[in-house]
């Protein structure tokens, strides 16, 4: 047909990276007709949305909570749009987070508001106040739907005023709450469990906001951030399928050394493809880096198109997640009666254990006894994530005896601090794999080994970061390093948006459906 024809002399597009943000920009390059190229240097998709097996148990490593699980939402259509949830069973748990307190009793954070504010209440009487102002405003951005489906570099006026008028309702709230940080929020309470449950969903920056408390609550109770069973790699492998549907290639073990440039005969340089680790050259008229934002800039393109504004985060400017000890435990035992919680159980050590250099007085375990597809019958996955320090984990990956004796005292002392809470857990364990800082940075490439990129702070809440660089034409980014807080949600949608401005530079209207 000649509209196809049409559509398919698009721009060939190189990607760098086919983690969540890669392959979503794929499926859009797709969808417009662009030829697209991933050049993913590990042997599969979904970045650090994957899983590995160990002795018969896989372990996940990322979905808790995705938004726009449910239906009805714009990032649902964007999910859908990319093929992601499909023969997927989305699983909205009761409990998003409970936290288990010293003396006894917990707090736990319920999925419906309604129960979440009665037990709120039953706990702390004296807190009514801060309890039903907090409960107000989840009800009330349950209600509300972010606008994902034009990219903010193209909006115009009219779309801007339309966008407003959508947001009036909720504009004086999230300005709120954007502002009010969860320690100065935490301290109106007079209950010290809600405070230290308050507390605890908070990330390790000091002025988190409690927006980003408040959003995850919101969504848990509009039912559209679940947990889709089977976990993180057939959700990646989904996407994958839908950008090879349409046509799209993919290179695996690819690993890109340098973006191709050239210069411009109308000024500056454009990106005219990558070399590859093993010396290959692949050309594109576009290319989209999926990767890690400080390799993209330093490393691939040299830091050779950088100003202030595109140096500045990397030099302190902003802080990336801290990265994780993630220990996972396999366990001849269903577990069925411990609560089924998406998003962690914090449970309080009495003694403390001594857990990576630093005594522990408090830790989250997720127990998947609600995906039973990840263990064998009768038995679970238990996942304990442990902030960490990079640069002693950095150290001592450069003596491997050293490296593994610390990992297996990590996974032993955690066993320890589990048996506390969970007794006999000891002798049910089949399976133990700690992955650390420098694990992370091995197999995706991130920085420091931060898994979601850039720390959620009142100042970048909602704030965009440059996405292009300056004097480099043909060229953008997208993923969790230009979206703070990172996420799966901004890495589809940044995938979208950048398509969409091709689309637009190129003078064609944009396209996107399910399939
Ligand atoms: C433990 C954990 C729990 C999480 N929980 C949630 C959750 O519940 N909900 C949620 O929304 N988000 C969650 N996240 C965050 C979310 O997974 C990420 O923010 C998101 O997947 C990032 O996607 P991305 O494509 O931007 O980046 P990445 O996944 O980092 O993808 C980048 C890709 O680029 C590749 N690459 C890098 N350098 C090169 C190169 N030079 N050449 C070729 N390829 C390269 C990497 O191998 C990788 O595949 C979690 C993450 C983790 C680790």
């Amino acid at each position: 047909m000649a509209g196809e024809d049409e559509r398919e002399r698009g721009k060939s597009v190189a990607i760098i990276g086919g983690g969540i943000a890669g392959l979503s920009a794929g499926c859009y390059a797709r969808m417009n007709g662009y030829p697209a190229t991933i050049f993913e240097m590990h042997s599969l998709p979904g970045g650090v949305c994957t899983a590995w097996q160990r002795k018969g148990y896989t372990i996940d490593s990322c979905i808790h909570w995705l938004v726009g699980s449910g239906p009805g939402s714009g990032y649902h259509r964007l999910w859908s749009e990319v093929g992601a949830l499909r023969e997927l069973t989305v699983v909205d748990l009761d409990e998003f987070m409970r936290v288990e307190c010293e003396g006894g009793g917990a707090l736990s954070f319920y999925r419906d508001v309604e129960r979440f504010e009665k037990h709120l209440l039953e706990l702390a009487p004296e807190d009514a106040k801060p309890i039903r102002e907090l409960t107000r405003t989840i009800r009330k951005f349950a209600r509300m739907d972010i606008p994902v489906d034009k990219a903010a570099e193209l909006a115009t006026w009219r779309d801007k005023l339309s966008m407003l008028a959508g947001m009036l309702p909720y504009g004086a709230d999230f300005a709120k709450w954007r502002k009010v940080t969860v320690a100065s929020f935490a301290k109106r309470f007079k209950s010290p469990i809600v405070r230290r449950a308050l507390e605890s969903m908070a990330s390790e920056a000091q002025d988190f906001p409690m927006l980003g408390v408040i959003m995850p609550l919101a969504w848990q109770c509009a039912k559209t951030a679940g947990y889709p069973l089977g976990g993180s790699l057939p959700f990646a492998r989904n996407i994958e399928r839908r950008f090879l549907d349409l046509g799209g290639r993919i290179r695996y073990s690819a690993r890109v050394k340098e973006i191709l440039v050239e210069p411009d005969p109308s000024g500056g340089h454009r990106a005219v493809g990558v070399r590859l680790a093993d010396g290959s050259e692949h050309r594109a008229e576009v290319v989209i880096s999926a990767a890690d934002g400080r390799a993209t800039i330093f490393d691939l393109l040299g830091g050779r198109f950088v100003n202030e504004e595109i140096r500045k985060p990397y030099e302190g400017g902003m802080k990336p997640f801290p990265p994780l000890l993630y220990v996972s435990l396999g366990i001849a035992d269903p577990l069925d009666s411990v609560p089924q919680v998406s998003s962690g159980i914090s449970f309080p050590l009495d003694p403390k254990v001594e857990i990576d250099g630093k005594a522990r007085d408090r830790l989250s375990m997720n127990v998947y006894n609600f995906d039973r597809t990840l263990a064998p019958v009768g038995k679970t996955v238990v996942i304990v994530m442990i902030s960490a320090d990079y640069d002693r984990w950095k150290a001592l990956s450069s003596d491997p005896a050293r490296y593994r004796a610390e990992k297996d005292l990590v996974g032993q002392r955690v066993v320890d601090a589990l048996e506390q809470r969970l007794p006999g857990i000891r002798g049910k364990v089949e399976m133990i794999d700690v992955a650390t800082p420098t694990t992370w940075e091995r197999y995706t490439g991130n920085w420091r080994g931060s898994y979601e990129g850039w720390l959620l702070t009142g100042a970048s809440f909602g704030s965009g970061m440059k996405k292009t660089l300056p004097g480099l034409k043909s060229f953008r980014m997208v993923g969790q390093w230009v979206s703070p807080g990172g996420g799966l949600p901004p890495a589809v949608s940044t995938g979208r948006d950048a398509i969409q401005i091709l689309c637009k530079e190129d003078g064609k209207r944009f396209v996107a459906s399910a399939p």
